[in-house]
């Protein structure tokens, strides 16, 4: 079977950690840890629905995106599908991306009809999750009509004529698992089958690389035909596995796992980042995280684990990655150049929604709290601040970081990022709670409420607090019996000094900054733990190389430099102004400089006004 062959022996003849793996995967909508829960075994997932959210502005993310999607006319929906299928095709054309053109020309017009329909199956699974939260049935109403609309028009057509056949398979098959999981549609396992009956023939049947042809038909030649993304496959391929869709799917994600030239030198510790197209490369991190807990493959932790630490290595301050979408050389100038020559510096929600799940895919099986720290440096500073989906399909798609910045809807309509951005929202809820054996993990600080039960008692923990503004995060517990069980909350690593106290009394040594403080007791109705995290300033250099140029922290927020006007020039400032940056409102904080008085906002509340995230400090 040549690479294809990878044997599934020798994914399973991994030791005790690969049989650990099997045990649990957590991919399920309930957490099914119980008497066979091994203590080495991966953290679980929460449900959607056992997470309620109160923060207004995770909450209004969740609300516009799922508003717009249940806006949208089917008939628009399946336009492109209908098109490529020769089917009539009534209704509106939605544009942008989304179209389908039988002229499209890269060259003439790049945005309309570039990834025709692409977004449909990130779209469904959106609304599958949302209906796990909210519970409205209009919604599953939607899922599972669109899911019947849609099968109408499976045929090889769809695949002949996109250029991102994998791609769009890819969120398809996402899309009906979640149709399936979180909205039992009896009809999308069934729909789901036919679409890979169909897809597979037209497909390269192993990853192929960015920017390498596959495709023999003569007409398909331009470099259009060669971005799709087939690398990206294994993850949900080893879900649908998981979630019972058959064997075919375990074999399928062996199949496509991108090891030659990217998780092999990845495992080896090899940095061959660079110039990778950033989100898919970054995304395909989670199929080897996938490799090790569906198929237990110890190489495939290593290369997400390796490959994760080198996006790390150069990220900006917020957490983002791939200045005009690519990955950069180690020890280049290149993420510091792009501060001065691009104002494309991070493909937000896409970027968010992949680091997101190779983060929690890590910390899952590392119980590393720092990936916790990561997450929450990535949704403050950037997917939080993303501007709201419009219903004509303007979509937030690239933060700006340059010393001249803007926050700006895309030229595109619906482009890759409206797609993501629900799937983003709706993801709050998975990522701010993890499930151990007897124990719950708090990954991140988000004012909410927790539902679970342990050894038959029904518990609630409920988090408070104006965190990250503030440094307190209070915490009550409701336990219809009293319940030993262990809690864990992640001490972000700057946070020196943090402190933490059970029902009013410190529990000094416990709050060590890095890891998880765990609070083992028998919890009762009324129980409340406070946690406060010295919120100091800091700063962080774009890179080693350029010590001098560097953004401002407060605990785990990028404060930005607001600009009085655009054409105003950055001020000139010293590195002690701005570590006594001072707060003069509830989000807003004043450095001086001697330029005179510098507004700084963290993302999320810098609205229209001209910024730089950076600033030379003399
Ligand atoms: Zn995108």
């Amino acid at each position: 079977m040549g690479r294809r062959g990878i044997s599934r022996r020798r994914f399973l003849a991994t030791g005790s950690l690969a049989a650990a793996a099997l045990a649990g995967d957590g991919l399920w909508p309930r957490s099914t840890w119980g008497a066979n829960g091994s203590p080495n075994a991966p953290l679980e997932q929460f449900g959607y629905g056992d997470v309620w959210i109160s923060s207004e502005r995770h909450e209004a993310q969740l609300m516009n995106t799922h508003s717009v999607l249940m806006g949208l006319s089917d008939d628009s929906l399946l336009k492109p599908f209908r098109q490529m299928s020769g089917m009539p095709a009534p209704g509106d054309d939605l544009g942008g991306w989304y179209a389908y053109d039988p002229d499209y020309d890269y060259k003439k017009n790049f945005d309309y009809g570039f990834a025709s329909g692409c977004t449909f199956g990130q779209w469904v699974s959106a609304l599958a999750r949302d209906y796990a939260i909210t519970g409205d049935e209009a919604t599953r109403d939607k899922v599972l009509r669109l899911n019947q609309l849609y099968a109408q028009t499976i045929s090889g057509q769809l695949y002949e004529k996109s250029r991102f056949p994998a791609y769009m398979y890819d969120k398809l098959l996402l899309g009906l698992l979640d149709a399936h999981t979180y909205c039992h549609d009896p009809q999308a396992m069934a729909i789901l089958q036919k679409t890979t009956d169909t897809a597979m023939p037209h497909l390269p049947g192993h990853a192929v690389e960015h920017n390498v042809r596959w495709r023999r038909d003569p007409d398909k030649q331009d470099a259009s035909w060669t971005w799709d993304e087939s690398y990206t496959m294994p993850e949900n391929l080893f879900i649908a596995y998981r979630r019972g869709a058959g064997r075919r799917y375990y074999d399928l994600a062996l199949q496509y796992l991108d090891d030659k030239t990217w998780f092999d030198p990845l495992a080896r510790n090899e940095n061959v980042l660079a110039g990778r197209h950033a989100y898919s490369y970054v995304n395909s991190l989670s199929s080897a995280a996938m490799a090790y807990l569906v198929a237990g493959s110890q190489k495939h932790l290593e290369a997400a684990r390796n490959g994760f630490a080198m996006v790390q290595a150069q990220s900006f301050a917020t957490g983002g990655w791939g200045p005009d979408e690519q990955l950069r050389a180690p020890g280049s100038n290149d993420v510091y150049n792009s501060l001065a020559n691009t104002h494309a510096s991070f493909e937000t929600p896409c970027g968010s929604y992949a680091h997101f799940k190779i983060t929690r895919y890590l910390l899952r099986v590392s119980r590393d709290a720092r990936l916790g720290d990561s997450m929450e440096r990535m949704m403050l500073n950037t997917v939080l601040g993303a501007k709201p989906l419009e219903t004509n399909g303007q979509a937030f798609y690239y933060s700006d970081y340059n010393y001249d910045a803007h926050r700006v809807y895309h030229v595109s309509y619906w482009p890759c990022c409206s797609g993501t951005l629900p799937q983003v929202a709706a993801d709050y809820r998975i990522n701010t709670y993890l499930r151990g054996p007897q124990s719950v993990y708090v990954v991140l600080y988000v004012p909410s409420t927790l539902r679970w039960t342990e050894g038959g008692a029904a518990l609630t923990l409920t988090q408070q607090g104006e965190y990250p503004c503030e440094p307190q995060v209070a915490f009550t517990i409701t336990a219809s019996q009293p319940t030993e069980t262990t809690l864990h909350f992640r001490i972000p690593e700057w946070a020196e000094g943090a402190e933490i106290g059970v029902n009013g009394k410190r529990q000094p040594g416990l709050a060590v900054p890095g890891q998880f403080a765990a609070l083992h007791r028998t919890w009762r109705s009324g129980d409340r733990v406070d946690l406060e995290f010295p919120l100091r300033t800091r700063l962080e250099p774009i890179d080693a190389q350029h010590p001098e140029t560097v953004a401002l922290l407060r605990g785990p927020l990028v404060l930005m430099a607001v600009k009085p006007r655009q054409e105003s020039p950055l001020p000139q400032v010293t590195r002690a102004q701005l570590l006594a940056a001072r707060r003069i409102s509830e989000r807003a904080w004043q450095v001086d400089s001697a330029s005179g008085p510098v507004t700084m906002l963290p993302f999320p509340w810098i609205g229209d006004r001209s910024y730089s995230a950076y600033l030379r400090v003399t």
